[in-house]
């Protein structure tokens, strides 16, 4: 039969991954790991410790000016 699958391994965590419609971000696994892999996902992360620092000091200042 040609009713082999294609597998291909997703480059973020290495799971296998079935190359067809059922895998709309193929080669990837899921949209998290195609993110991760385009840097989308680690920018996030390093964005949401750094912006608590600055409203946290917005917040401060601007109780003082009042
Ligand atoms: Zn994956």
């Amino acid at each position: 039969m040609d009713n082999e699958q294609t597998i291909v391994n997703c480059p973020t965590c290495r799971k296998p991954v079935i190359w067809g419609e059922e895998s709309p971000y193929r080669p990837f696994c899921s949209k998290r790991c195609q993110l991760i892999d385009l840097g989308e996902w680690a920018d996030e992360e390093k964005r949401i410790p750094s912006q608590t620092d600055i409203n946290d000091s917005e917040k401060w200042s601007e109780e003082d000016e009042r």
